[in-house]
């Protein structure tokens, strides 16, 4: 029986889902849409197999096609970034930094990560995750008046707390990121060093941004953000003594069965992200991003860090007198999605932020540009003016609506 028969009340849901995504503008910087053929592995029969163990090593039989597909993510993720060593097991980005500090380091050790505050992960040593209450954590922030990591700083930190791991890459970092200065720190005080690309490994894998891979001593993604994959994690090196550490980790020190079914489209989703279109994808991305954020600047929209090298923007709000949480409502009401998001030194607390956090990847693999990009920036300048105007928010969700018609939703027929 199939869900529309079975259970309306979900099939409903979902397709109240699917209008949503259709008719809104999604600038959420860690969202994006997969293709049809990644939607298809996902909702496969693969879900039903458990298969413990690694390709040619599990703990249950009839692994022959789970073992194929397995073996296709490793062979592809390993082509995509140049590296020796994958893992496609981990069910997240989150569960791919767990496996890297269990590969490293033991529970009270000390870790040295961003604050979140300031743009870094929850994995990375906030209080309230496990990173912060089973590794003994420290934090060091971003320069107060540039907003651009200050590696001189971020040295000063490392020689004082003596880290085990050092933790680098962003959730809200608009600028690049410079793996070797985190390598000479980590050196400098005998440290691993984690690279946690999540959000740019689009632009890593294509060559928009250096790559950690050979720099760090374990490089980690998601899979859902700019890489256009399915929701899950992965793990990375060039180490093979650390790759059977992370191999260990992972399976069976913090999971079970792997996601067989999401790990066949992590495959197809590599097969993709290695094709020549998806470096024309990610570069449309980089163009949108910078038409976007020039055109807000031009209505004195201020820019953290002054604008932006990689496919977000960290918009500063305090010159307009909003919140990040009133924007964000304002641009909901509008059709807009995007989300509140601290400024370094933010007066404002988590709740409420001085900040929004803009993202171009899902509206380019729409098929949107630079025209629109334009016309989206005068948008939210409009909503900014009329923050408690119902009216004039209705009539943007309304263009909204229209703009949208001309940009289909890979998988979702309108
Ligand atoms: C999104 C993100 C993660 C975690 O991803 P989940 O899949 O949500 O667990 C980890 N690190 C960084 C830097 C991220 O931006």
């Amino acid at each position: 029986m199939n869900l529309k028969k079975q259970d309306p009340e979900i099939f409903n849901i979902i397709e109240s889902e699917k209008k949503r995504q259709v008719e809104g503008l999604e600038m959420i910087a860690s969202e994006n849409y997969v293709s049809e053929a990644v939607l298809e592995a996902t909702g496969s029969v693969l879900t039903n197999k458990y298969a413990e163990g690694y390709p040619g090593a599990r703990y249950y039989g009839g692994c022959e096609f789970i073992d194929q597909a397995e073996s296709l993510a490793i062979t592809r993720l390993k082509k995509l970034f140049k590296c020796k060593f994958a893992n496609v097991q981990p069910h997240s980005g989150s569960s791919a930094n767990m496996a890297a500090y269990a590969a490293l380091i033991k529970p009270g050790d000390k870790i040295l990560g961003q604050g979140m505050d300031s743009g870094g992960h929850l994995t990375h040593g906030a209080k309230v995750s496990f990173s912060g209450k089973w590794f003994e954590s420290v934090s060091y922030g971003l320069d107060p008046e540039t907003g651009v990591l200050n590696y001189d700083e971020i040295l000063k930190i490392a020689k004082r707390e003596k880290p085990k791991v050092i933790m680098c890459g962003y959730s809200a970092y608009p600028r690049k990121i410079d793996f070797k200065k985190f390598r000479e720190i980590a050196d400098s005080v005998g440290a691993y060093l984690i690279a946690d690309i999540a959000h740019i490994a689009g632009l890593v894998a294509t060559g928009y941004h250096e790559s950690p891979i050979g720099v760090a001593d374990i490089v980690t993604s998601t899979t859902h953000k700019t890489l256009r994959g399915p929701r899950s994690g992965i793990i990375m090196t060039n180490d093979e003594e650390l790759a059977k550490k992370i191999d260990k980790a992972v399976f069976p020190m913090l999971q079970g069965g792997p996601l067989e079914h999401v790990i066949a489209a992590k495959a197809v989703a590599f097969g993709e992200d290695l094709l020549p279109e998806y470096k024309k994808y990610i570069k449309q991305v980089l163009v949108n991003m910078k038409t976007f954020a020039k055109t807000l600047q031009s209505f004195d929209f201020d820019l953290v860090t002054g604008g932006t090298e990689n496919h977000l923007i960290l918009v500063d709000l305090r010159n307009k007198n909003l919140t990040g949480v009133d924007f964000q409502h304002a641009l909901e009401e509008a059709g807009i999605s995007v989300n509140k998001n601290g400024i370094p030194n933010d007066p404002n607390p988590p709740k409420v932020t001085s900040g929004i956090r803009v993202g171009t990847a899902a509206l380019t693999t729409r098929g949107m540009g630079e025209t629109e990009m334009k016309r989206i920036a005068e948008l939210f300048n409009i909503v900014a003016e009329n923050i408690n105007n119902p009216k004039v928010l209705a009539k943007v969700k309304k263009e909204v609506k229209q703009m949208t018609k001309n940009f289909p939703v890979p998988g979702i027929k309108s």
